[in-house]
């Protein structure tokens, strides 16, 4: 879209850096994505508030993201400005002995080595996750038998209309990967957890334990955005997957991992519709053999995706 040049002005007056055309395939875990009409990395949350009145005021879609490790970004790029929170000005503090206020913009692990720090036991299952906290918390991230939900007690936002608010837990709808700002288009700035006291050594010794896990069964060595379908009712994809012959299936540079076959992972050059496609493939043949519908648990975003 063409982008106001007020709206340009506007960034360039507060001193905001903005980039034009800037291909996603540098901020997605992926390495896939067209270019974004304006991209801005955002390192200090104080001008959020701003960046979302100024993009409702002039008519200029905005998509937040945060470590791109949950998109597929379409090869055709991103409407309007994208705003990449990747705060370094910020640490997560101790609200009191057991509750932790983190803000949205720093990475998962940075969280789960907070929680570590103050022998505060919960956010274990965490460990090894490749976001950032607002993308966790908008996913509802989770893994071996923990999810964020678990321990979150608020979270903080800015509306769509630039206002500061928040939500209590009951009213954030989370569910599996899923939360209330899926719908509501709010953006994440920070949240509350509470967590457990619990022994230092036996915190390191499960968050150990879940990444030799993960470094055991996950393709790490190749981009991709994690696994791409939700667990289905009563099965595993992962398993589906494998038991119709999938594992290594490749379009283009799309190729269902041998290592775990619920992710896809770039071989080299994948383009968004490679990924689609292959997508498109799994979904078919599993459905024709197995009658399940497997439900995409990676964001598809952009232009005609
Ligand atoms: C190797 C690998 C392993 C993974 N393992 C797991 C796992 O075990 N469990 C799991 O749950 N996930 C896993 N994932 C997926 C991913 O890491 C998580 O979903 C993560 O929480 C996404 O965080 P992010 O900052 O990268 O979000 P992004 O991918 O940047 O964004 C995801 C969505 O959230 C929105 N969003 C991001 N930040 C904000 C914000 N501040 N406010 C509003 N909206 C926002 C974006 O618009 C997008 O729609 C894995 C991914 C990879 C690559």
């Amino acid at each position: 879209m063409t982008i106001p040049n007020e709206f340009l002005s506007a960034l360039e007056r507060e001193g905001i850096l903005y980039t034009l055309n800037e291909p996603m395939a540098n901020h997605t875990s992926f390495k896939i994505g067209g270019p974004a009409d304006v991209f801005i990395l955002l390192r200090d949350m104080a001008r959020l508030q701003y960046i979302v009145s100024l993009c409702k005021n002039h008519g200029v879609p905005l998509t937040v993201i945060g470590n791109g490790s949950n998109m597929l970004v379409s090869d055709d790029g991103i409407d309007g400005c994208v705003l990449r929170l990747d705060d370094n000005t910020q640490k997560p503090k101790m609200l009191t002995d057991t509750k932790i206020y983190c803000p949205a913009g720093i990475p998962m692990s940075a969280l789960c080595s907070f929680a570590l720090q103050n022998g505060l036991g919960g956010m274990e299952f965490a460990w090894g996750i490749p976001g950032t906290v607002g993308g966790g918390m908008y996913m509802n991230a989770g893994a071996y038998n923990g999810q964020l939900k678990d321990v979150v007690t608020r979270c903080y936002h800015i509306t769509p209309d630039g206002h500061e608010g928040h939500l209590d837990a009951e009213d954030l709808k989370l569910g599996y990967r899923c939360s209330v700002y899926q719908e509501n288009g709010c953006v994440i700035t920070g949240i509350e957890l509470e967590l457990i006291p619990k022994d230092k050594a036996a915190i390191k010794d499960r968050m150990d334990t879940l990444m030799f896990r993960r470094k055991d069964k996950q393709p790490l060595e190749y981009p991709s955005a994690g696994s791409v379908f939700k667990r289905p009712e009563g099965y595993f994809a992962g398993a589906l997957i494998e038991g119709n012959d999938l594992k290594g299936c490749t379009i283009g540079g799309a190729q269902v991992s041998q290592k775990h076959a619920g992710f896809i992972i770039n071989i080299g050059g994948a383009t968004c519709r490679d990924v689609t496609s292959l997508i498109r493939h799994i979904q078919d043949v599993v459905m024709e053999n197995d009658g399940v519908m497997l439900e995409c648990e990676i964001r598809a975003v952009g232009r005609n995706v």
